[in-house]
């Protein structure tokens, strides 16, 4: 395994494991930066959604980036405000505009709003057979709202990306996503940084001259879950990938598994606010 490694989804295209997310980046030159830094590493994914109000930098980014667009795996969401049928088809317009691309690798419905997220997806279908999302997928989804779609849906999410770190694995969510060919990607796969001060994961890390960091991302890796940590400091998006040169015991594997406390730092798909 290395940097550019890849999963190979259920419709057989190649993710890359790890990706650069871009939340809360607000300022453009930051932004810029902090993606052109991510490539230069050797980072080939991004993860933006149109509540990041940053897909302009992310599309800038990319295209001086020197690395052709195919080489890139560019993940963007449909916003709350947007779900429903023909609203997903037109916020997908405006991303697509704003990114400056000619289709979306990896196209996300960002919460399941309860009345919307059946036809959101639906939309989502459609972008799909029309060959301008390469991968459909969700979002913040549990197994009940999984259940509708696969249900519902004639391609079923291919990508499931929700809120997970050593305080709330989602080991229930994760086996079922397992068992329906969903892969899942970690949002806050640091905890927004709040599982870093662990003494357990520093020990842990003392043991392989790896931060604290290097060992949470490397977790998510042996469990075979996708990582979009974000940063904007140079030394740190390098230090989020160099985690292909080390690998985690079957014992630290189990020690970092049971810090689970099924602790939040974000909202609860089963109860959040609609706009935030
Ligand atoms: P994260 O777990 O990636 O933590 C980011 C924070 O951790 C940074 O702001 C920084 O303070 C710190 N950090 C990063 N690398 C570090 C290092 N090596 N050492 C010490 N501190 C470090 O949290 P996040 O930004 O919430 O999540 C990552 C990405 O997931 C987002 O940028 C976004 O793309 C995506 N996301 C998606 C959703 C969703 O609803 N789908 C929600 C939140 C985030």
């Amino acid at each position: 395994m290395h940097l550019q490694s890849t999963k190979t989804l259920a419709n057989g295209v190649e993710m890359p494991l790890v990706g650069l997310g871009v939340y809360k980046m607000t300022d453009p030159e930051e932004t810029i930066a902090a993606i052109t830094k991510a490539i230069q590493v050797g980072y080939r994914a991004i993860d933006t959604a149109a509540l990041y109000y940053n897909e302009e930098q992310v599309g800038e980014a990319i295209r001086h980036a020197g690395v052709p667009r195919e080489e890139l795996f560019i993940t963007t969401k449909v916003w709350n405000s947007n779900q429903g049928y023909d609203r997903t088809l037109k916020a997908f317009e405006v991303s697509l505009k704003k990114l400056n691309v000619e289709y979306i690798d990896l196209y996300l419905t960002h919460w399941a709003i309860a009345d919307k997220f059946v036809d959101t997806y639906r939309a989502i279908e459609r972008l799909y057979d029309e060959k301008l999302i390469r991968v459909p997928g969700v979002s913040n989804h549990h197994e009940v709202h999984l259940k509708q779609l696969l249900h519902s849906a004639n391609t079923p999410p291919v990508v499931n990306q929700v809120e997970l770190h050593p305080y709330l694995s989602q080991q229930p969510l994760r086996t079922f996503c397992t068992e329906n060919n969903i892969a899942v990607t970690a949002w806050s796969p640091l905890g927004r940084g709040g599982v870093l001060t662990d003494t357990t994961i520093q020990q842990i890390g003392e043991k392989y001259e790896k931060t604290a960091a290097q060992v949470v991302l490397r977790w998510h890796l042996q469990n075979d879950v996708l990582v979009i940590p974000k940063s904007v400091t140079p030394s740190r998006i390098e230090e989020n990938a160099q985690i292909f040169d080390f690998t985690l015991t079957d014992e630290d594997m189990a020690t970092l598994n049971s810090l689970n406390r099924n602790q939040r730092f974000g909202q609860d798909p089963e109860n959040f606010h609609f706009d935030f």
